[in-house]
């Protein structure tokens, strides 16, 4: 396949995320920066599709500058290598709403390692910077 004609299978594809929405509807806008998510569970949902795609620019541009280390893109890439994300399921989230400064979102993501399945329980915090909503930690 040639370029133009992968990305538009990829759009017409169901969202990594499991919004059960087509992906070019759904969090591949906000990976081409034609969309900022309104809420902290829709930037949440695109990083986990931006791990699944290993669009590691736009896990760091998300991320706040609090927490941004000068070698972020390199570890979010090292603890990536070898990694496949098969499974998100969002359990709740807390503020984080279109008017909110912050927020909170719990879910559980699945991923496996050499065929193996392991999976991942996290509350992550998120916080907007300039209007926008970034991810600040895992700490929630
Ligand atoms: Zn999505």
């Amino acid at each position: 396949m040639d370029k133009k004609t992968e990305s538009s299978a990829r759009n017409e594809s169901l969202c990594p995320c499991k919004s059960t929405r087509a992906y070019g509807e759904c969090c591949g806008p906000y990976h081409s920066n034609k969309k900022k998510p309104e809420t902290a569970e829709q930037l949440m949902r695109s990083r986990y599709s931006a791990y699944f795609f290993r669009k590691y620019n736009y896990l760091v541009e998300t991320t706040h500058p609090d927490s941004r280390s000068n070698d972020l893109k390199k570890s979010i890439s090292k603890a990536n290598t070898g990694v496949g994300w098969s499974f998100l399921k969002v359990l709740g989230t807390s503020k984080g709403g279109r008017n909110d400064k912050s927020g909170k979102v719990e879910f559980v993501a699945e991923y496996y390692v050499n065929g193996e399945i392991f999976e991942m329980h996290e509350c992550s915090r998120f916080r907007k910077f300039q209007s926008t909503w970034k991810y600040l930690d895992d700490r929630g």
